[in-house]
């Protein structure tokens, strides 16, 4: 009889613990639950990053970085620095979603300069991908030395969309972090190339940037360059989202 009384006091415990777990479950904070599954975990150096450039790129880069933990788990195999940063918003058309600070790639050779740009994951990713499988390539093949350094004129602007006639009511994607605007490359010779000053001719500096140009257009959602408008007349605009314009 008291074996009895003390099995259903411990049944009785157990079940309000239980009750109580369950609960407790439910009111942890989306942070604390762990990423889902094997696509969140990338074998180093298999990942998208470390994959050549083809014709179906932009489709397989935006699934494998379709979600913040996978794109962070991408950028992790390929040791790409970046650091999350909270979600912000901004204004009715600006602010940062899945965004953080894109820092070195201990990877590769190539550092940003500025260095430390804060974007969104996705764009981080992709930048990698030009990085590694496009510009330094190229830079090796045509002009025969190695990229140190990749010039850029920022990312995060919240402003409508440029045009030759100014600026438009349309949000640009520098009002979400998503395009990079690149200006020009220093080579390990001390050769500096810039979109500016190299993209006209039939010069090697012109093939390259013509060359990186075309491929960041598997890549990038949009590629706008001095061939688009005089707005682009010194860098090429990088945009991570959907669009597939190219120009
Ligand atoms: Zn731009």
């Amino acid at each position: 009889m008291r074996m009895t009384k003390t099995r259903t006091a411990t049944l009785i415990a157990v079940a309000a613990l239980t009750g109580l777990l369950a609960g407790c479950g439910r009111l942890l904070p989306d942070a604390a639950i762990p990423p889902p599954g094997p696509t969140a975990s990338v074998v180093s150096g298999t990942g998208v990053i470390d994959r050549p450039i083809d014709a179906g790129t932009f489709g397989w880069l935006d699934r494998a970085t379709a979600s913040p933990q996978q794109c962070e788990a991408e950028l992790r195999a390929a040791r790409v620095t970046f650091a999350p940063t909270p979600d912000r918003v901004n204004g009715p058309t600006c602010g940062l979603t899945a965004a953080g600070v894109l820092g070195a790639d201990y990877g590769t050779v190539a550092r940003m300069a500025p260095s430390d740009v804060t974007m969104t994951c996705k764009l981080a990713a992709a930048v990698s991908v030009w990085r590694r499988q496009s510009v330094e390539p190229a830079a090796r093949e045509i002009l025969g030395s190695e990229v140190v350094q990749i010039d850029h004129m920022g990312v995060y602007a919240c402003r409508g969309v440029r045009t030759d006639a100014g600026f438009t009511a349309r949000a640009s994607a520098h009002s979400r972090a998503a395009a990079l605007d690149f200006s020009g490359v220093r080579l390990r010779d001390g050769r500096r190339i810039t979109v500016a000053g190299d993209w006209a001719g039939d010069t090697p500096e012109a093939r390259f940037l013509r060359r990186i140009r075309d491929e960041g257009c598997r890549v990038f959602g949009t590629v706008l360059s001095p061939d688009y408008n005089a707005v682009h007349a010194d860098h090429l605009h990088l945009e991570a989202e959907r669009g597939r314009l190219c120009r």
